[in-house]
């Protein structure tokens, strides 16, 4: 089945600023809650077995975790030296080889690049300009960003009327005479992750369809700022590719403000443009296991970035937690009977290859696959782990309770329940239905249970692929909070007698 790969990066996050409702997803594959599905309770931690059996362990950890500086250092060091690191550029290559020597010198086993053809897509020069006539003309730059892999413009760009829009059902209801030859703006006001990255995913070839010239989409934020939010788009093989941008939250008001006076116009400058692919690669290294060391918990994040900022928060925060846990674990000398696979994915944001490529290197032993984790939500105050991988948390599925799911699934809810007691003192004891990440998508698709850390996720979207997503919003404390946090759950799930249920998940289109 093909499938259509939306948003490239933060598909599974949690409404956590409403505490209620979960956002769904572009992909099928999103262990996410729809927005009208109903909202998820969180279950709080329950001790039994398994607390009283890691309770030693898990303290060390903490304790350890607290104090440890070795993984913010690491971020530290990514974000000022290495930076930016979109894929197909020597940035990202720079930080796949760096990745390996860190987890050689932390003393990771089997540390290897499993290499991966990643695209290569080039913004170059970009510029807008939004212009009106008559009295008090308005002739003044955009506040923009083009939309990752998009075509550009001609070298002399385009100038175009804006048609502004509201929704894809506004959209739909116009005529081909209102659009063809204009600049769509989408600006459907802010609902939320899931719901407005439909627009920048898919808008530009919705509105190129019915013959628009260009596309303009209100950043994905809800907080404005004046800055724009990159993303990725997808184009439909079917439509025009016509060049698309984001926009400030602002410069989208005032258009709409502008529109409602009379016409308004664009001009749209982008050299944006596909080279060939590069080679860059997934690093992976291990705790190798002490009595099942086929038998594998996979957990990591992604390498790669946007061009913008520092990929400090996304996911530059993910792949230094997820280290920083894994080396806590072997610094403190623990052996868990099972492998404990730490890896850095590349091209999360705009293709995916590295989660794809590690599914086809794991080919037919996808059946020792124990967990997979994920951390790409940024590292703000964590609450838990989310647990995914249920047909009942696909977007527009029927939301099912724990009680009223099979009893193995009850089982495996009521061990992370178990795990998450072990927690406590650091504000991470709860367990919430939804977990997983784009890269560890193909392993969940063929069963493997999916977890991933909760956040408060306060500011997340304030800084994402934005030029602001820089080291200095990453909060060292909270940050070795999830790195504890991961470390507790990977070492338990990768020990226990056990393991949690998993279920092979049906796409979606
Ligand atoms: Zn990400």
């Amino acid at each position: 089945m093909v499938r259509e790969k939306g948003d490239l990066c933060m598909k599974y996050f949690a409404a956590a600023l409403t505490g209620a409702a979960l956002l769904f997803a572009q992909s099928g594959l999103s262990q996410m809650g729809s927005p009208d599905a109903p909202a998820q309770p969180t279950m709080p931690a329950v001790a039994g077995p398994l607390a009283a059996k890691y309770k030693a362990d898990a303290d060390r950890i903490l304790q350890a975790a607290a104090t440890d500086e070795d993984g913010y250092v690491a971020l530290t060091y990514l974000c000022d030296h290495v930076g930016k690191r979109l894929s197909g550029t020597p940035q990202l290559n720079t930080a796949v080889e760096w990745g390996a020597e860190l987890m050689r010198k932390a003393g990771l086993q089997n540390v290897m690049v499993q290499p991966v053809m990643v695209p290569r897509w080039v913004r170059g020069s970009e510029s807008g300009t939004m212009m009106t006539d008559g009295v008090g003309a308005v002739n003044r730059p955009l506040h923009m960003l083009g939309l990752g892999m998009s075509v550009g413009t001609p070298v002399e760009g385009i100038t175009a009327e804006v048609v502004f829009v509201p929704s894809f059902r506004a959209l739909d209801a116009m005529t081909p005479e209102q659009v063809k030859g204009k600049i769509v703006v989408f600006n459907p006001g802010w609902h939320g992750y899931g719901v407005n990255t439909q627009y920048r995913t898919y808008g530009p070839s919705r509105a190129g369809a019915k013959g628009a010239a260009a596309v303009l989409v209100r950043s994905a934020t809800g907080l404005a700022m004046q800055i724009p939010h990159t993303g990725t788009l997808v184009y439909d093989a079917k439509a025009p590719k016509v060049p698309a941008a984001a926009i400030s939250v602002e410069d989208a008001l005032m258009i709409e403000r502008l529109c409602k006076e009379g016409p308004v116009r664009v001009h749209l400058q982008m050299e944006a443009h596909m080279e060939a692919d590069v080679q860059a690669g997934n690093v992976i290294g291990e705790i190798v296991g002490s009595e099942q060391p086929e038998q594998v918990v996979v957990m990591g994040g992604h390498i790669d970035s946007w061009d913008v900022g520092q990929g400090a928060q996304d996911d530059g925060s993910g792949i230094m937690a997820t280290y920083e846990a894994v080396s806590l674990i072997h610094k403190l000398g623990l052996k868990p009977k099972r492998t404990i696979r730490l890896v850095f994915w590349v091209n999360e944001e705009n293709g995916d290859r590295g989660g794809i490529a590690y599914r086809k290197m794991v080919g037919d032993k996808i059946g020792d696959y124990v967990a997979a984790i994920e951390m790409d939500e940024g590292a703000e105050k964590p609450l838990g782990m989310g647990y995914g991988g249920f047909e009942s948390m696909m977007p527009g599925a029927k939301a099912v309770q724990v009680s009223q799911m099979p009893a193995e699934d009850q089982r495996s809810f009521a061990a992370l329940q178990d795990i998450a007691s072990l927690m406590g003192s650091i504000g991470t004891d709860t367990v919430s239905q939804g977990g997983g990440g784009s890269d560890i998508e193909p392993l969940v698709a063929d069963g493997v249970p999916s977890l991933s850390p909760r956040t408060t996720a306060a500011h997340y979207f304030d800084w994402h692929h934005t030029e602001a997503d820089t080291l200095d919003k990453v909060d060292p404390v909270e940050f070795n909070k999830n790195a504890a946090m991961l470390a507790v759950e990977a070492y338990v799930l990768a020990d226990m007698d056990g393991r949690l249920a998993g279920h092979k998940v049906t796409m979606r289109e």
